[in-house]
């Protein structure tokens, strides 16, 4: 908190207004609901944090041990009028006293909260939060990052099941493949799970297909693409995100040469981790031994994303970032290949930048595993 305020001070934001959203939690140990109803962390620059929420939800919130204050709201109260009083503009002039203020919103805090803020505060600016958390959220510290490795290590007893073909394919609906994938992503330890991604034959094409009733048969490509939020230590739940791609049956030539340019596309971004590099440099390690076999146009999306306690955060690895990568950070690096009509591919392991390069944090087998069952 003594960090963001100083990134607060720097960039003339008076208040932080965290709602739903990875800052929440990240900063309190306090997971909202996604309600209409308002929660929102008041961290103004130089007095008491408040976290205003539902007092039904109040039980849930754990001991802020000091850095908050917890400012429950009954059904019938108007917990706008709690959070100008934690701003300090309270009463029938707050209008007037929010003139110059500059406030840093949570991005996915409602619409409907905000409109409402901005007519309580007309006077006030608003800039997106992140501009004070992102880039210190960006960096894991060492019990994020062994969150991180535990959620992997958990996401990776999934994929090596897939791979010795214990889940049954051949015959089996995506949606069935994709239910059990979920089932063994709790049972190793995740307490949620975020997706189950189970892209056969053609429908591998679609990055982010959603698991339906195609028949998964011999011959096809399999895309799996899972992950989950995993709790260690009590800590608030950091994710996982692995994809590894399957041959029902012995792949054909062009499928096997294809897939080895995937592979060395993805040990090559791997390779390139570092502190110092760019971010923008790891996605183009990627792309260029995709383009030199042939397939440039057929990697439609970025190399990555970060990932904590969010799948997708900051740093993304993608043209243009030019961030400049430092030990802690930690992000996915997940090229594919997608022909449109007949398959897709993609390799993903989750990553984290050390001091001397990187360290992988998925360890299951990278190459095209053939199951038959
Ligand atoms: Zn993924
Ligand atoms: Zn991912």
């Amino acid at each position: 908190m003594a960090a963001v305020r100083q990134e607060m001070a720097a960039h003339g934001i008076q208040a932080l207004l965290l709602s739903h959203g990875a800052d929440l939690p990240w900063l309190t140990g306090y997971r909202a609901m996604p309600l209409e109803r308002l929660t929102m962390l008041v961290l103004p620059e130089d007095s008491t944090a408040v976290l205003v929420l539902p007092e039904i939800e109040a039980p849930r919130v754990p001991d802020p041990g000091g850095l908050f204050e917890v400012r429950p709201w009954a059904e019938s109260e108007d917990p706008l009028s709690w959070v100008v009083r934690a701003l300090g503009v309270a009463g029938t002039t707050a209008s007037r006293r929010s003139v110059g203020l500059r406030l840093g919103v949570s991005e996915r805090a409602w619409a409907l909260h905000l409109l409402a803020l901005q007519q309580v505060m007309p006077g006030a600016s608003w800039v997106p939060a992140s501009r004070a958390t992102g880039a210190l959220r960006a960096v894991k510290d060492t019990a994020e990052v062994a969150a991180l490795r535990a959620a992997a290590l958990a996401a990776d007893e999934v994929a090596r099941a897939l791979q010795a073909g214990e889940v049954p394919m051949v015959g089996h609906s995506e949606a069935r493949v994709s239910a059990v994938i979920a089932r063994r992503l709790i049972e190793a330890g995740h307490s949620e799970v975020n997706f189950a991604i189970v892209a056969s034959g053609p429908n591998g094409a679609s990055p982010h297909h959603e698991a339906g009733d195609r028949s998964l048969g011999s011959g096809d490509l399999v895309v799996c693409d899972f992950g989950g939020s995993l709790s260690l230590a009590g800590d608030v739940g950091y994710c996982s995100d692995t994809t590894r791609t399957l041959s029902l049956g012995p792949p054909r030539a062009e499928i096997a040469e294809a897939y080895a340019v995937l592979e060395e596309a993805q040990a090559a971004a791997v390779a390139a981790v570092s502190p110092g590099v760019t971010a923008e440099s790891v996605d183009a390690a990627a792309r260029k031994v995709i383009a030199d076999g042939g397939l440039g146009d057929r990697f439609i999306h970025r190399t990555g994303h970060g990932i904590g306690i969010e799948e997708h955060e900051d740093p993304y690895v993608v043209a243009g970032n030019r961030t400049p990568l430092v030990p802690g950070h930690a992000f996915s690096v997940e090229p594919g290949i997608y022909v449109p009509g007949r398959y897709g591919m993609r390799l993903e392991d989750i990553v984290v930048v050390t001091e001397s390069g990187v360290e992988v944090l998925n360890r299951s087998a990278r190459d095209l595993v053939v199951v038959d069952s």
